[in-house]
């Protein structure tokens, strides 16, 4: 075999996978169509639990430099529903950041290098070798712009590489996970469209969550001093949006409190992305010679911003567990295990996830913000919930609803009489 891992795809999931191997002493080739640093189509607020594993990855420092922290954020869930609070911290994290792609996979691509990794740009794979019992056995792809069609070096023969394990992190529309046939589950209809850009000069020193009937708008400052705004709206809407989506973006923005009036004080910077193509469901996660890992093998609504955090999680799972079959042999069921540990730790997410694709607040969870607004500490909680740090359906036990409102009320009545508080407690 020339190596003992070959990773299909260098972003978020697999240059994770690829330096964390690379660091374990494994010989891994990491290849990617695209060239580095570039775009995809994803906003990229990476929440505090994908923070803390960049920090303890040695990757924040260089990010952190060049791209602002969001330790306050403002939940505003329409009138009398609204809190801002601190994230609570995780491993010493106590901020959200959002890294342009093109900052935040050249980083991990860059680190996966440093770490000992063959990464091999603009390298599109085609198919994979199998042996005789059906064991996938490696790649076969070439250099894009070369081969087939008609360019200067059509003809190029395609390139063979063999590996004890190939890993697909080639996002959802996955290459590796049609090629081998992964089962999928937990299958849901997509939801939602996403439409976003980014503005300089609009005033928004925290990030902000704005929900309404039919609508999600994250807005979170990012590099360059931009600020990137996104909306979220049912999926059925999407057609009619297409046809003016200016007018339907300012439109949305407009339903959220100021937010439309401080961003047309600003400058579009970039124009407006649209992305109709928002699958949800999981896909097995190993097979013979196989492991998917990040969105080709657990992809989830992007309204609630944990695909990053997602793929590195499950780059920190599938590591241990090839570096342990591979070291101690049963490699089969070390990946066993690691589909295990995946589930358990994405169907909680998912859930969660797919809540928010609704785009429907209940009233309860309204009362409920509107209970824990003055109440720093049980603020803070709730944002580390959304934050994927803790478990939303465990804190939305009705016990605890119930507990958060009768707190709520016990403090409202103990306000001296005229201490009335309207607005959210503003954290500093
Ligand atoms: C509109 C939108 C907004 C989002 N916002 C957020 C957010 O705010 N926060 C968040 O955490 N997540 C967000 N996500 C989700 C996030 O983008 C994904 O979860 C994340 O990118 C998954 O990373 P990945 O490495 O698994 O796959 P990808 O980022 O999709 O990377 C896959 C890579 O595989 C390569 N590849 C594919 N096929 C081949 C092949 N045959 N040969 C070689 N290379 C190949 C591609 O070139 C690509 O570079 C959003 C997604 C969308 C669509």
């Amino acid at each position: 075999m020339d190596h003992d891992v070959i990773v299909v795809g260098t972003r978020a999931g697999g240059a994770a996978t690829a330096m964390l191997l690379a660091r374990a002493g494994l010989r891994v080739l990491a290849v990617d169509r695209a060239r580095f640093p570039s775009d995809t189509l994803s906003t990229h607020q990476v929440q505090v639990p994908g923070i803390a594993r960049l920090s303890r990855w040695g990757l924040l420092d260089p990010i952190a430099a060049v791209t602002p922290a969001v330790p306050v954020v403002r939940l505003d869930a329409g009138p009398g529903a609204a809190l801002e609070g601190r994230y609570p911290a995780v491993d010493g994290v106590g901020a959200l950041y959002g890294p342009r792609r093109t900052v935040l996979d050249a980083a991990l691509v860059d680190a996966a290098r440093a770490a000992g990794a063959e990464v091999r740009e603009g390298f599109a794979v085609e198919e994979l070798t199998r042996d005789t019992e059906g064991r996938v056995t490696g790649i076969r792809g070439r250099r894009r712009g070369e081969g087939r069609g008609r360019g200067p070096s059509a003809g190029t023969a395609l390139v063979a590489e063999t590996a004890r394990l190939v890993v697909g992190a080639d996002g959802k529309r996955s290459t590796i996970a049609d090629a081998v046939g992964a089962t999928a589950y937990h299958v849901r209809q997509p939801a939602t469209f996403a439409c976003y850009t980014y503005w300089s000069g609009v005033d928004l020193p925290i990030g902000e969550i704005h929900v309404r009937p039919g609508l999600t708008v994250p807005a979170f400052p990012t590099n360059d001093g931009l600020t990137m705004i996104a909306i979220f709206a049912p999926l059925a809407d999407f057609e009619r949006f297409r046809a003016d989506p200016a007018a339907g973006y300012l439109a949305a923005l407009d339903r959220c409190g100021d937010l439309g009036d401080r961003v047309r004080d600003g400058v579009r910077a970039e124009p407006y992305r649209m992305a109709p193509d928002v699958p949800n469901g999981f896909r097995a996660a190993h097979g013979p010679g196989w492991a998917l890992v990040g969105d080709s093998g657990v992809v989830m609504d992007p309204v609630a911003g944990q695909g990053i955090s997602n793929a590195f999680r499950d780059a920190d799972l599938l590591a241990a567990a090839i570096v342990e079959g591979l070291d101690h042999g049963g490699l089969d069921d070390a990946l066993a295990g690691y589909q295990r540990r995946r589930d358990a730790a994405a169907l909680p997410v998912y859930g969660m996830t797919r809540s928010f694709a609704t785009l429907r607040v209940s009233l309860a969870q309204r009362l409920l913000i509107a209970a824990i607004a003055d109440d720093p500490a049980e603020s803070s909680r709730f944002l580390g919930v959304l934050a994927g740090a803790a478990r939303y359906d465990d804190y939305l036990r009705p016990a605890n609803v119930l507990g958060r409102l009768a707190g709520g009320v016990t403090r409202r009545l103990r306000r001296p009489v005229g201490k009335c508080v309207d607005q959210p407690a503003v954290l500093g």
